[in-house]
């Protein structure tokens, strides 16, 4: 039993708070006990400071205590790194694995233009997440420039260090992987979710992934151009599921706590990858 848990989440922006259309420069979520709350909120406002997307004047940070019923305790999606020598060629994989998840390539072309061109409606970046209809191509989150915010996730200490240990062997342990390896676990375990796209919106942050129950979460080290601020999240949804407006309020409240990790591997081939995805797709069949 996890006893007097508390959800930390920071959010950093410039030019005033988001709401008021201030540009978004950090975020992070926690799940902490108590005793840990005054040493996580230091460590959560230094890291607003110095983030490469400039100085905060506006950081809300949000402390509140977790009913320990509600958690859920899960396993995190195993990893694997697809290899690619430059974006065109992550990109154009990214592509294919997301046309192997049943969204057809228009659609997944319109996703691709989201992130491109910056997905709010100003041509800025947004603080969430984008929810696009798999069939016809739709956007669905209520806001359009705020999105859809995964929150109340956390990793258990131990689960914590063991993937410290295993993200170092292959020179991933940075906040990007685990912070990302956290937010699509918890997204990947709703069924209207298929799949999950993302990269960074920090300049010098070139990998991203994509994530789904299907395949794990696959990264690539090169999905955008090196100094490129444009970045994003993008949850492709199933419009047969019924319950947007459920799943929705699930993602953003319904606190997960990874215990227990998936696989952590290695660099891995396109090819391999095809062999993964083949005993996928036939067991998923079964
Ligand atoms: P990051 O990987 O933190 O650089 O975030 C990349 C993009 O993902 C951000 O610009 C947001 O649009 C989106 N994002 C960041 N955090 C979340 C979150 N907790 N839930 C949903 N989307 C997020």
């Amino acid at each position: 039993m996890n006893k007097n848990l508390y959800s930390i989440r920071m959010r950093a922006a410039q030019g005033g708070p988001h709401e008021c259309g201030g540009k978004h420069i950090s975020g992070a979520e926690r799940i902490v006990k108590e005793k840990e709350i005054m040493d996580t909120i230091r460590q959560l406002i230094y890291r607003a400071q110095q983030h490469e997307r400039g100085y905060p004047d506006y950081i809300n940070l949000n402390i509140e205590m977790l009913n320990t019923e509600n958690i859920r305790e899960v396993t995190s999606l195993p990893i694997y790194t697809i290899k690619t020598t430059n974006y065109f060629e992550g990109r154009e994989m990214a592509k294919k694995i997301l046309e192997l998840l049943g969204i057809n390539r228009t659609i997944i072309e319109q996703s691709f233009h989201h992130l491109l061109q910056g997905p709010a409606p100003n041509g800025a970046n947004m603080r969430g997440a984008i929810l696009m209809d798999i069939k016809t191509g739709q956007r669905l989150e209520p806001d359009l420039s705020r999105g859809i915010r995964v929150s109340r996730i956390d990793y258990k200490p131990e689960a914590a260090r063991e993937l410290a240990h295993q993200l170092s062997r292959y020179g991933l342990n940075n906040n990007h992987v685990r912070e990302a390896l956290c937010l699509a676990t918890k997204v990947s375990l709703f069924p209207a979710i298929v799949g999950e796209l993302c990269w960074s919106d920090d300049p010098s942050y070139t990998a991203g992934y994509v994530a789904s129950s299907k395949f794990g979460y696959l990264r690539f080290n090169h999905l955008k151009e090196k100094g490129s601020a444009r970045g994003g999240r993008i949850f492709f949804v199933d419009p047969a599921c019924s319950e947007l407006e459920k799943t929705i309020y699930r993602l953003e409240q319904e606190p997960y706590l990874i215990t227990k990790l998936g696989k952590v591997n290695g660099e891995i081939t396109y090819d391999d990858f095809k062999q993964i995805a083949h005993s996928a797709l036939k067991g998923a069949s079964k």
